[in-house]
């Protein structure tokens, strides 16, 4: 819940230009509704992809207050995240929930950035990789692989500066490679895992040089044009 309209028009105005030459690197931006229709049209003819944040499962009908995935698409929205922390803790989204967001998203061709991780005590406990594969059995129940991104995101680093140290990024990535195995086949090796949490200019290039780490999903230092154009050319 970050940045109204004329502040996403000013970011833009600073970012794009910062970006427009990194063929390399797939680049999405995740702003709150209000502003996607504005940055839609600005985002018209750059290689800058445009997301929602949630949406709503049904197409359309009596849910007030909702945003449906065709109304997401109509608006220029090529990617959704879904199954965020935030939505789980505190909007009481469940694996179920997130499962038939998933599927209707998927109905209307829009490529899923799926969130998954562990709380801390979860992980004090021993229990990250049976939390991250419940959720990822749960959460793709019936869904096929193409147009999914997992981002892995343990609760305890999101927004506290806590970012997971390179070898536990590694080690729950390959772990959540390995069940998508399972679940999938041999095109687990194609499906993107991105990392967020705490992702900053400056531990990026680090988290990047891990083996099955295809990418990042970035709050809080997403909100500055410098710092995210940083993060966009990771080892430059
Ligand atoms: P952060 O946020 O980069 O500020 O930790 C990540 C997120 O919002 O998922």
């Amino acid at each position: 819940m970050n940045k109204k309209i004329d502040e996403a028009q000013a970011f833009l105005d600073e970012f794009i230009p910062l970006v427009w030459n990194e063929k390399d690197v797939d680049i999405v931006i995740a702003p709150p509704f209000t502003a996607l229709y504005t940055v839609s049209n600005l985002l018209k003819i750059t290689n800058v992809s445009l997301a929602a944040q949630n949406l709503h499962q049904a197409e359309k009908g009596a849910f007030t207050g909702e945003i449906s995935p065709a109304m997401l698409t109509d608006v220029g929205c090529t990617h959704v995240i879904l199954g965020h922390s935030e939505r789980r803790t505190l909007f009481g989204e469940t694996d179920e929930t997130i499962n038939n967001k998933i599927q209707s998203a998927k109905n209307f061709g829009l490529e899923v950035i799926f969130c998954i991780g562990e709380s801390l005590s979860e992980r004090e406990s021993g229990m990250t990789f049976d939390v991250l594969s419940r959720q990822m059995t749960e959460g793709l129940k019936g869904v096929a692989p193409d147009g999914i991104i997992i981002a892995y995101e343990p609760v305890w680093a999101i927004g506290t500066g806590r970012t997971a140290t390179t070898a536990q990024a590694q080690e729950a990535h390959e772990f959540i490679r390995r069940t998508l195995a399972g679940l999938y086949g041999s095109v687990a090796d194609e499906i993107r895992i991105i990392y967020g949490g705490s992702v900053t200019a400056e531990n990026i290039d680090s988290l990047m040089a891990c083996a099955d780490v295809d990418g990042a999903l970035v709050g809080g230092a997403g909100l500055k044009a410098a710092s995210f154009a940083r993060i966009v050319k990771y080892n430059k």
